[in-house]
């Protein structure tokens, strides 16, 4: 299993590098890729960057498992447009925006363990990448998949969800479930509000 570094690791916050075919065939990057996606399941996350692993390379790993939609009410799933979504490598990625929305939801980062807070997305995206056997792929995604899209690329861009968040909604995930999980956004940003 591999370590997730926290906030505060330079490497969150540079702009990775590029991978070359030929490295993306070799045994040491299919190797890693193996790793992130375990690593990613042990967290458990839905997605996983290189540089969450120490690793600055434009490397990311998706999955969104349907047993971690048993926490959610059906209606919540619905609002997020959260479906399953199968295991998917994302490799030097190019993203525009096809639906700027914005869609406001809580979010969290395995790099920023134990908070969580609300976080405008763009609610339709399409990712020019290439996979893990180093073809060209292009993805379209809305709702929940658009969502981690774009904070996984933010990893590989140097950013950290906490620069798009609304600063004001930070908190601890076990006030979140506490408090806040089954309450509208919308009202929830009210709510907090002096
Ligand atoms: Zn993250």
């Amino acid at each position: 299993m591999l370590k997730i570094v926290q906030v505060g690791e330079a490497v969150l916050r540079q702009r990775a590098r590029e991978l070359s075919p030929a490295e993306i065939e070799s045994a040491e990057i299919q190797n890693l890729i193996a790793a992130m996606k375990e690593t990613m399941y042990a967290a458990p996350g839905v997605g996983l960057a290189a540089p969450q692993i120490g690793e600055s390379l434009q490397l990311a790993v998706i999955e969104d498992r349907a047993k971690y939609h048993q926490l959610l009410s059906p209606r919540q799933l619905q609002e997020r447009e959260r479906v399953p979504l199968p295991f998917q490598v994302v490799i030097n990625p190019k993203l525009t925006v096809l639906e700027a929305g914005p869609a406001t939801f809580f979010e969290g980062c395995l790099s920023f363990s134990g908070f969580v807070g609300a976080v405008p997305r763009a609610l339709a995206v399409r990712v020019e990448c290439l996979n893990e056997h180093a073809e060209a792929i292009v993805i379209e995604a809305r709702g929940w998949h658009a969502r981690i899209l774009q904070h996984e690329i933010d990893h590989l861009h140097g950013h950290v969800c906490i620069d798009r968040m609304l600063l004001r909604t930070l908190m601890t995930s076990e006030n979140y479930a506490r408090y806040w999980k089954d309450v509208p956004v919308a009202e929830t940003l009210q709510s907090l509000q002096p």
